[in-house]
């Protein structure tokens, strides 16, 4: 690859509003009319009856399997086979992040077409080409990349809407870090998780993903306690779903999950929290190893407090954690082959673990500023 090779890519179709998911037959014909249709048995109970219903208007034979809650190569692998016995020719991924990061590794191995319909806006795993494969015990193992994106991505508010407000939160804490990550990968003229540099579009995208999520989050949030679907939320859908999605994988990745990956690296409580819960500390770790002055940084620590995600150790369940837990978080964190390197400056596995107790230091001192208590 030449060094001035840009990369854009998005899945086929993304398709987002209130009461969509009765179109999903009509979006899934179109990519097969056997598939694999993967949910656990939470999902499967809120909204089942209402995906079977519209699959079946459309002719779309299908056949459940039961996810069993890791994103691991033992669970697709299992899954595989099931769709193989039934000749699948689409497989639809239906719950959150790693139902969907599941069902694409299912697809890709099929060589199969694959649909993705989040019930929360929890992540932005739907729209890229790539699955964050996990141990069966959780602990981060690797990026899988995939020859291409989801053909379909279907997101029906009024399901989401009815989700904890902790997931939209977590969401909104995944489509923070876009543009924190990919503006410093940018400036690093790093290379994209598309393998490629970004193009003006795969930036602007992660701008306006920032922009939206600062104008809209906190009303987005209220309403989604309250369990309506309004123009804020639907505009917090998108910045979660897909303009962090694009955002992320055409823009790049650097310290904010790469923390997030090294956390995952610890046992205990930590692992109650959600992805964007460990991204959200690991964001303000990277705005603070990247120098952000102190007014922008106190911006970026209000929304997170009044979305209630976690920015001090004790709310990240990590009150106690050693000296040599944390290095090992930054060692994990700085693995070779890590989106930390995507950063332009190097890092030494102590900077990390100051970063890190600078988190909470600069949160508390905030907290105390503006009369919150821990
Ligand atoms: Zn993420």
């Amino acid at each position: 690859m030449t060094t001035n090779e840009k990369v854009f890519i998005s899945p086929g179709r993304y398709v987002q509003g209130e009461g969509v998911i009765a179109r999903a037959g009509h979006y899934v014909s179109n990519l097969g009319q056997s598939a694999l249709l993967i949910a656990d048995d939470v999902v499967w109970k809120i909204a089942g009856e209402a995906l079977s219903k519209s699959l079946e208007g459309d002719n779309v034979r299908f056949e459940r399997a039961v996810f069993e809650g890791e994103a691991s190569s033992r669970e697709i692998d299992r899954l595989v086979k099931l769709g193989q016995k039934q000749k699948a020719e689409v497989v639809i991924g239906f719950g959150g992040g790693k139902a969907i990061d599941t069902a694409k590794g299912v697809a890709e191995k099929l060589e199969a077409a694959c649909a993705v319909l989040p019930t929360t806006a929890s992540t932005d795993a739907p729209t890229s080409a790539l699955s964050v494969i996990y141990s069966d015990d959780g602990e981060f193992e690797s990026y899988r990349f995939y020859t291409k994106n989801p053909d379909l991505v279907l997101v029906d508010t009024g399901i989401i809407c009815k989700a904890p407000p902790r997931f939209l939160a977590s969401g909104i804490a995944d489509a923070l870090a876009t543009w924190v990550e990919a503006r410093a990968a940018i400036r690093a003229n790093a290379n994209n998780m598309a393998g490629g540099k970004a193009t003006l579009l795969g930036a602007t995208i992660g701008e306006k993903c920032e922009e939206v999520l600062f104008e809209h989050a906190l009303l987005a949030y209220q309403a989604n306690q309250a369990q309506i679907v309004t123009p804020s939320f639907e505009a917090v859908v998108e910045a979660n779903t897909l303009l962090s999605g694009l955002g992320f994988e055409s823009g790049g990745l650097a310290g904010a999950h790469a923390i997030h990956n090294g956390f995952t690296a610890l046992h205990g409580d930590i692992h109650d929290m959600t992805h964007g819960e460990k991204v959200a500390f690991g964001t303000v770790a990277q705005l603070i190893l990247d120098q952000t002055p102190q007014a922008e940084l106190e911006e970026y620590l209000d929304l997170y407090l009044a979305l209630g995600l976690p920015v001090t150790l004790k709310a990240l369940k990590l009150e106690d954690v050693s000296d040599e837990d944390l290095y090992r978080v930054a060692e994990a964190a700085l693995k070779e082959g890590e989106s930390s390197h995507n950063l332009a400056y190097e890092l030494k596995p102590q900077q990390v673990v100051s970063a890190i107790k600078a988190v909470d230091v600069h949160a508390r001192a905030f907290m105390e500023k503006v009369g919150l208590s821990e």
